[in-house]
Order: C-alpha cells, then sequence, then structure tokens
C-alpha cells in the first residue's frame, strides 16, 4: 500500500515535469516563430528593436530628388503629392527627415535656378500640396528640409531680368546708379570679363556665374540681398520648414572662405531667430579643413565629403586600400577636427548624393555584401545621416548627372503608374539589382539590409550620437572593432567584418550581450564564452 502510494507520487511528478516542459517548449515556441521560419539570423533576432529617442537632428534622413521620385498624376513627372503617397514607405524604413531638392519654379528639370522662392513649381504642385506634405511629415515625426539655392539664381528670376534690362538701356559712358534700378545690386556685374563671368547679352557688361551663364550668382553682401533672404526664411519657417540645405556654400565667395563663413553666420542667425529649432546643413564640397573652417560659422551641420563617393575613406576601405581600423581613426580625427571649429556641431555622414556616380557601380564584381557594407559604415557614423533615394535598393547611374538621377525603380511593371520618366536627356540606365516590389521580398536584399541597418541604428542612440573609440586588440585589416560612447545613453560594441572569410575573434565586450546582428548571408553570428564567430561581409552589435 505504501509503495502504491510512492509510485503513484514519483508518477504525478513525472507527468507534472512533463507538462512543464511541454507548456515551456510550446511557449517558446508562440513567442519566437520568427526563429523557426526565417533563414536570415537578422530577420528574427532584431525583430525587438524598437526605436529610443535620440537628441534634435540625429536622425536619419533620406534625399528626394523630387523629379525622379514619384509621379502623382499621369505626366511622367515626379511631384509633392507623390512623396505624399510614399510617406508610409519613407517611414517604414526608419527615416524621420526628408530633403527635397528645390521645389521652387525654375526652367530646369533639377530646379538648381530659382526664378521665385515663394512659390511651388507647378509640375511639382501647389504651396497647398506642400503644405499638406509638412502637416503630414509632422503627424509622422517626420521633419522636412528644404533646399535653399542661394548662391545663384536663374537668369529668369525677375531679379536678374530687370538688371540686365537697366543695363541694355544705360548710355555706355554712364555709371550704373542702383537708386534707379535696385536690382543691378543684386548681382556682381563687371565691365571686364573676369574668370568666372559671363557676357551679357546685348551689353558690354559681364556677371558672374560661376557654374554656368543661366545661374548668375548673387551679391551676397548686399543688404538687399540680405533682406530677401530673411523674407525668404521667414515664409518657408512659418509654413512649417524644419530645416533648410543651403546649396554650393564654397561657391559664396569663390576662393574666400571668410565670406563664406559669414554669409553663414548671417544665414543660421535670420533663421534661428524665426525659430530657434531650425537645422541648417550645407553643402561644401571640399575637404576636412576647409569644411572646418566653415564650422566656425556656427551652421549645424556640414555634409561630410571627405568619407562619401568612390573615392572616399568608406569606398577606399572596402576596396582594402585602407585598413578597416582607419574606418574609426577616420571617425575620431573627423570629429576633432568639426568639434573644435563648432562644439554643438552634428555630423552630416552621407555615401552618395545627386551629383555623384550611384554607390552600386562602385564594385564591378559586388553581388550586394560590398554595397550593403559600404552603406552600413555610412550609417553607424555619428550624426544626421543621409541617404540618397533608391541607393536602398541599389539603384544604377553614373556618367551624366541625369543617369545619376534615374526614376525611382519601384517595379518592373511598365504601367506601374508610380514610376517617372526619368529626367530629360537621361541616358537608358540598366540596373543591377531587382526592382524595390522584389526586393522587398527578400530577406538577403539590399532594400532588407537597408531596413534592419537603420533599425539597428534607432534603436540604440549611441549610435547616432556616440563618440568611437576602437579596440585596437580587436581590429585590424579587414576587421574594426569600437566603442560607441555618450553622456546619457548606454554604449555599445560594434564588429565589424569587411572579409571574404569567417572571423573566429575573442573580444572583451566589457558585460555587454549580442544585441543586434546584421548578416549578408545565411550564415550565423554566434557569441559563446568570449569568442566571436563573425560571418563574411557581417557586423555584430553588442549593448
Ligand atoms: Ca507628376
Amino acid at each position: 500500500m505504501l509503495m502504491n502510494k510512492k509510485r503513484l507520487l514519483i508518477t504525478i511528478i513525472v507527468l507534472l515535469i512533463a507538462l512543464i516542459i511541454g507548456i515551456v517548449f510550446i511557449t517558446a515556441g508562440r513567442q519566437k516563430p520568427a526563429v523557426l521560419d526565417s533563414k536570415v539570423q537578422m530577420t528574427a533576432f532584431n525583430a525587438g528593436l524598437e526605436t529610443k529617442a535620440h537628441a534634435p537632428g540625429y536622425g536619419t534622413t533620406y534625399e528626394i530628388f523630387v523629379y525622379s521620385f514619384c509621379d502623382s498624376d499621369g505626366d511622367g513627372i515626379g511631384d509633392i503629392n507623390g512623396i505624399r503617397s510614399k510617406l508610409d514607405y519613407i517611414e517604414d524604413l526608419g527615416f524621420d527627415a526628408i530633403w527635397l531638392t528645390p521645389v521652387h519654379p525654375s526652367p530646369t528639370y533639377h530646379k538648381y535656378d530659382v526664378t521665385d522662392y515663394f512659390a511651388i513649381d507647378p509640375v511639382f504642385g501647389t504651396l497647398e500640396d506642400y503644405e499638406a506634405l509638412i502637416a503630414e511629415c509632422h503627424e509622422r515625426g517626420i521633419s522636412v528640409i528644404m533646399d535653399m539655392v542661394l548662391n545663384h539664381t536663374s537668369t529668369e528670376h525677375g531679379w536678374f531680368k530687370e538688371a540686365s534690362d537697366y543695363l541694355r538701356e544705360l548710355p555706355d559712358d554712364w555709371e550704373p546708379d542702383s537708386s534707379y534700378c535696385q536690382y543691378f545690386d543684386y548681382y556682381n556685374f563687371s565691365r571686364e570679363s573676369k574668370e568666372g563671368y559671363a557676357p551679357l547679352e546685348g551689353t558690354n557688361w559681364y556677371y558672374e556665374a560661376r557654374f554656368w551663364s543661366g545661374m548668375p550668382d548673387l551679391n551676397l553682401s548686399s543688404t538687399k540681398v540680405r533682406d530677401e533672404v530673411g523674407y525668404i526664411l521667414d515664409f518657408w519657417i512659418k509654413k512649417g520648414v524644419d530645416g533648410f540645405r543651403l546649396d554650393a556654400v564654397t561657391s559664396y565667395w569663390t576662393g574666400d572662405p571668410d565670406g563664406n563663413v559669414n554669409f553663414l553666420r548671417f544665414f543660421c542667425d535670420t533663421a534661428r531667430s524665426i525659430d530657434p529649432d531650425t537645422y541648417i546643413v550645407g553643402e561644401a564640397w571640399t575637404d576636412r579643413a576647409n569644411i572646418a573652417i566653415l564650422y566656425s560659422s556656427g551652421i549645424d551641420s556640414l555634409f561630410n565629403f571627405p568619407f562619401a563617393g568612390q573615392e572616399g575613406i568608406i569606398c577606399n576601405i572596402l576596396r582594402g586600400s585602407n585598413s578597416a581600423s582607419d574606418y574609426v581613426k577616420a571617425l575620431n580625427s573627423s570629429d576633432d577636427a568639426y568639434r573644435s571649429a563648432n562644439p554643438s556641431y552634428i555630423d552630416a555622414p552621407f555615401y552618395t548624393n545627386h551629383d555623384m556616380a550611384r554607390s552600386a557601380g562602385y564594385y564591378a564584381l559586388d553581388q550586394g555584401p560590398q554595397t550593403k557594407m559600404s552603406y552600413a559604415l555610412s550609417l553607424l557614423m555619428s550624426g544626421n545621416s543621409y541617404v540618397y533615394y533608391g541607393e536602398e535598393i541599389g539603384m544604377k547611374g553614373s556618367g551624366k548627372d541625369e543617369n545619376k538621377r534615374a526614376p525611382m525603380y519601384w517595379s518592373d511593371d511598365p504601367d506601374d503608374p508610380d514610376v517617372c520618366a526619368g529626367p530629360p536627356d537621361m541616358d537608358e540606365v540598366k540596373m543591377k539589382f531587382p526592382s524595390l516590389k522584389d526586393q522587398q521580398e527578400d530577406e538577403l536584399s539590399i532594400y532588407s539590409w537597408f531596413k534592419q541597418v537603420i533599425k539597428v541604428r534607432n534603436a540604440f542612440p549611441a549610435i547616432s550620437m556616440g563618440k568611437a573609440r576602437l579596440d585596437e586588440t580587436v581590429s585590424g585589416d579587414t576587421v574594426a572593432a569600437f566603442f560607441k560612447e555618450c553622456n546619457g545613453e548606454d554604449p555599445v560594441y560594434i564588429v565589424i567584418n569587411l572579409s571574404e572569410e569567417t572571423k573566429t575573434l575573442s573580444i572583451a565586450p566589457d558585460g555587454m550581450e549580442l544585441s543586434a546582428v546584421l548578416n549578408t548571408n545565411e550564415e550565423k553570428i554566434v557569441f559563446e564564452n568570449g569568442t566571436l564567430t563573425l560571418p563574411s561581409y557581417s557586423i555584430a552589435i553588442f549593448s
């Protein structure tokens, strides 16, 4: 009898244990079904990552070339309402700001020669469309950055036409008088032919036009021109624009950095006097030393050109001309140079823009991993990181400017109404990677990679706000290992394998755990007992 009771008790205990194991097993299976379904580790591993708040300006911005992005009305030209229809797409990718190339009326497709700073080009839509875009962006927490081209106008701008008409009527032996025509002061006219000057038709005068004769340079030292800039800023900031991207700031005064600093300071002071939170980023296509000089103006951001493009630091590392550890060293020297000029600067990393060949053409034999890793190096930089539309699907485009601005490759469907016709005179651009529609189905596509990298960037604010510290014991020619640290945020430790072989690395990430993975293939990233197994072209993030 006693024996039977004992047996019954044991049987009950065994059954209970089996039941508990069963429940645990089923629950685990239910909690992480993606682990079982996904063949790519990052899809499941990063599934629980959530976006955390960052300081203003330290976000991720999508550059939209308006003419080629999305057509809403069937004329083949991208427009404001097309952009509005793609805000779900932009938000889903993890961007929290958009920069639109110029939207003001202009005779060209690119609109970098403005005829009216207070209006929207009718091919792009109406002022009401633009205001609706701003409102919808703000509802989603997306900022809108307006491209502001102030180095020059179009020759068809009313200011230039009035000044030209005045000079055409002015007798040759008379001195011009701006009290008769104030617009004479708006540009740089000269009776002598000089470098960078073009002849004014029907007169013996010349005017400064550094880019081409259709783009006369404004006289930015004129008080009246500066007043106009104030009216323009007031108009758009009150419409809700959050920031401005300043075109060609090194050409304000060609070869005179002090003049450029002076105008940038005026611009920033004027904008901030209207709204202190206005964000300003400048295009200074130059080297680190010259960018640092311009930071002394107090401008928030200047694009970090030395890291970008086919000749930049990132591409050189991917090509093997520089070591992986040089990436972190370059981050530090760049930060030192800019921070000493403006302690509150926000870096503006990017990899390509509308003036550069697209990155998918940089590595001839690459089937994806190198293109992906180069973009990760850009997106893991601190500051406000910029991505040119179409780069998230590895679009192609090089040679003439029009080819760099090919229609966003939404799908292969020739009847897809969203797909634009592209700039006039564009060559046929042959794509290397599939359309967005196809890439969205593929966990290993360029698109899926971008989404994961931005997700990781958004989940760990130390990535966009922190300072990099090289881990010299692990880093080398093809491995970059570094901490990113900033006050008030949890630090992260990042290990990047830029080689074609799997690396087995002994690491000591200060008690941190493997928290996110970025894979370019189906091999798993594993961290066990201080040993990190990092497959070819992959990234491990610890926190
Ligand atoms: Ca259209």
